[in-house]
């Protein structure tokens, strides 16, 4: 039977970026996790796909009909530090399928035993971090974030050696390539010019075609990724989302958020938040990020530079090393611009003007340093914005511990907001003039929507922590889903509202955020 429709241009066209390997056969499959929505997305039989002949494959002990299995190479700066191999040492590519919207998407395996590129690795993944996987990947999806997705996880059946011993898991990953930053600059360490130039006309065609024999495309590729990383960055910022390993081997080429190990969501507003474990320095703090996406960025123009000037003409090269650090310095602007929009929406504002971004931007940054200043819930305190719109205002000032605290940012917000609704209905038709009789009827109107707005861009629900873990526990530990599939459920719908959501939607106690910690490599 033919589950996957295969077209593997990876395979075909990047000779010399990978070897050819296959999977481990594992003892006992048995599938934990199928992802019927993200299966009807690529177009798949989810019913041929949710039995035993499901486990087989997605265990890696049968490889489809169609797949090419290949171990990427890349290298990578890890925590600022260049590793010129790195590569898939637990993952293959097992090839290419065209979903129902026409997109080329990876099918990708993760724990799928040894590559060559292993290093002193198992090659394997465990139980808990790949369902950790399919909750964050899937939360960050409904989000609207774009992210890879897991399409399934199955139990191998086999131990894994961690610092425990724990069940081991094989995840099935779906992405719209795995072309990272760090496979860039494996060829240009290595002075491989002509791969690298293959790579980069790969990933136009397939990330940016119309940019397809462009004369200065490859200039052109390095601004469309940093459009792409500036507003990606953005939206992790406005969710409170902290990645955690934001390593060039991390840093994908489409835009999408990649390697869900030690990643975490904010809770208390805290711009030095950290969670990883290995992340002494802090260098991947929340703060951080669109930092540290930007020296990303610089490290890729390093490597395109080096196809678009000969670097042994002097003058070619100064051109081209201008043209990529106007690339690398409008970054800033890129990724202030997003999240100002982003938080625009999340404040409830439409109307926005030059004149008002100053003022906006302040807006916003006050109301960061006052849940900062009170350790609030940035989840939380966003959401019941939206209450406090319509004018109930007693569930936000419940989550500060003196609630007259926001009373002068509450004055200036609810200020904006009349203005913004001014400008709204001066942009209306003279209709909303004539209906100007029933102001407060109008005003109530005008409150209501707002409200509905701010909760279809400010979540409810997002992968706390401490349900993470527990979630996690349940199933590596005791062999239960049920926590793991009712927080994917909550998750799954991040802004409505209701007593299944309730539970899933309250931070954790203050002890356990202070000393959590996520470990990654697991
Ligand atoms: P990650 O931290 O998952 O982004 O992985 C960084 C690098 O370490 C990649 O080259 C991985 O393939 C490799 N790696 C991580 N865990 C293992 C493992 N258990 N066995 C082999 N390679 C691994
Ligand atoms: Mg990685």
């Amino acid at each position: 039977m033919r589950i996957f429709d295969f077209d593997n241009s990876y395979a075909r066209d990047l000779p010399g970026t990978y070897v050819a390997w296959k999977p481990a056969q594992v003892p006992q499959p048995r599938l934990l996790f199928l992802n019927r929505p993200l299966a009807e997305e690529l177009g798949l039989d989810a019913d041929a796909l949710d039995g035993p002949d499901g486990a087989a494959l997605f265990a890696g002990n049968r490889v489809p009909e169609g797949a090419e299995p290949l171990a990427q190479v890349y290298a990578g700066h890890q925590f600022g530090g260049f590793s010129p191999q790195l590569g898939d040492g637990r993952a293959l590519l097992l090839g290419e399928i065209i979903d129902r919207t026409g997109r080329r998407r990876d099918i990708a395996f993760k724990g799928s035993g040894r590559t060559p590129f292993s290093r002193g690795g198992d090659g394997k993944a465990a139980v808990g971090p790949m369902l950790r996987e399919v909750l964050i990947g899937e939360g960050m999806h409904a989000l609207g974030i774009p992210t890879t997705r897991a399409l399934a996880v199955a139990a191998t059946g086999e131990p894994v050696h961690r610092e425990q011993v724990l069940p081991g898991a094989v995840l099935t990953r779906v992405a719209a390539s795995h072309l990272r930053v760090g496979t860039f600059q494996f060829f240009a360490s290595r002075g491989d010019i002509d791969t690298l130039r293959q790579l980069a006309d790969y990933a136009i065609a397939r990330h940016d075609p119309e940019l397809a024999g462009v004369p200065d495309r490859y200039r052109a590729l390095l601004h469309a990724v940093g459009q792409r990383q500036a507003r990606l960055i953005a939206q992790w910022m406005n969710v409170g989302f902290i990645h955690g390993v934001m390593n060039t081997d991390n840093m994908t080429l489409s835009g999408e958020t990649i390697d869900y190990g030690p990643c975490a969501f904010m809770e208390a507003y805290d711009p030095r938040a950290v969670f990883s474990s290995i992340d002494h320095g802090g260098r991947y703090a929340y703060a951080n990020q669109p930092l540290v996406a930007r020296w990303n960025l610089a490290r890729l123009a390093e490597t395109l530079i080096m196809l678009m000037a000969d670097i042994d003409d002097e003058a070619q090269l100064k051109q081209a090393v201008e043209q990529v650090t106007e690339i690398i310095d409008a970054f800033p602007g890129w990724y202030a611009a997003a999240l100002l929009e982003g938080q625009r929406a999340k404040l409830g504002l439409q109307s926005a003007t030059a004149d008002d971004d100053k003022g906006d931007r302040e807006l916003a940054d006050d109301w960061l340093a006052l849940l900062q200043t009170h350790k609030v819930d940035f989840t939380l305190a966003w959401r019941r914005l939206a209450d406090a719109a319509q004018g109930n205002e007693a569930p936000l000032r419940a989550l500060f511990a003196d609630a007259q605290a926001p009373s002068v940012w509450l004055a200036r917000w609810h200020a904006r907001c009349a203005a913004d609704d001014a400008v709204a209905a001066s942009e209306g038709s003279a209709a909303s003039a004539q209906r100007a009789p029933a102001a407060s009827a109008q005003d109530g109107h005008e409150a209501a929507r707002r409200a509905q707005r701010m909760r279809a861009v400010n979540p409810l629900v997002i992968p706390r922590n401490h349900r993470v873990e527990e979630a996690l526990a349940a199933a590596s530990n005791d062999d239960d889903l049920g926590p793991f599939e009712r927080l994917l459920e909550a998750l799954r719908r991040p802004w409505d509202d209701g007593p299944s959501q309730t539970p899933f939607a309250e931070p954790a106690p203050a002890e356990v955020t202070a000393c959590y910690r996520t470990f990654c490599g697991t």
